[in-house]
């Protein structure tokens, strides 16, 4: 199940907030250089605005901290930097259970072990799945598989150019919903 707001409870939209936020308008421009940087194959530029990002989001408390870290894991393990990599990967799954985003954490943990072992870290994908295994004695976390429900939205976000993956968003309702990473509100096609 996505996670739901009421409706009528809609943030403004990132690049509307960020017109009068010189601070957001700086991480929306570097966010869209790391999603570039991804799709140009430049994976630790990449990892270093997402890991820093992450961060800063960490700091403040936001609830995107979590997939920042990950986009950053999944950046270094591309980039063949595996134990940056799984500390990225660690620390965003980690967070998303601090955070209580348990359904997410649920979807998350699970295109991230997939991930690993697509790119042959079949001891790391292991490794993951025992470090969140402790998790499931108290609590729903044990990786399940995404059901894909949802009606089509962009495959990348029109603000930060993040790749979109339905599964994982927050939905609002049945034709929107958040992008993971700056929270621009994704319509459906
Ligand atoms: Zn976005």
């Amino acid at each position: 199940m996505p996670v739901r707001r009421r409706p009528g409870h809609q943030r403004p939209p990132f690049r509307r907030r960020a017109a009068n936020n010189p601070r957001l308008e700086r991480s929306l421009a570097r966010l869209r250089y790391a999603n570039r940087f991804m799709e140009a194959g430049h994976f630790i530029d990449a990892a270093n605005i997402f890991n820093d990002l992450a961060r800063k989001a960490e700091d403040r408390s936001i609830p995107r901290a979590p997939q920042l870290y990950i986009q950053a894991g999944r950046a270094l393990t591309l980039a063949g930097e595996i134990d940056n990599g799984m500390l990225s990967l660690n620390k965003g799954l980690q967070l998303m259970l601090d955070h209580y985003q348990l359904q997410r954490f649920q979807v998350a943990s699970y295109r991230v072990i997939q991930d690993l072992r697509k790119q042959g870290f079949e001891n790391q994908a292991l490794q993951l799945e025992n470090t969140f295994a402790e998790y499931s004695k108290n609590r729903p976390t044990t990786p399940v598989k995404p059901q894909t429900q949802h009606p089509p939205l962009p495959p990348s976000c029109p603000d930060c150019g993040a790749v979109v993956r339905p599964e994982e968003l927050e939905w609002i309702n049945k034709n929107q919903a958040y992008c993971d990473y700056c929270g621009s509100v994704l319509e459906r096609r």
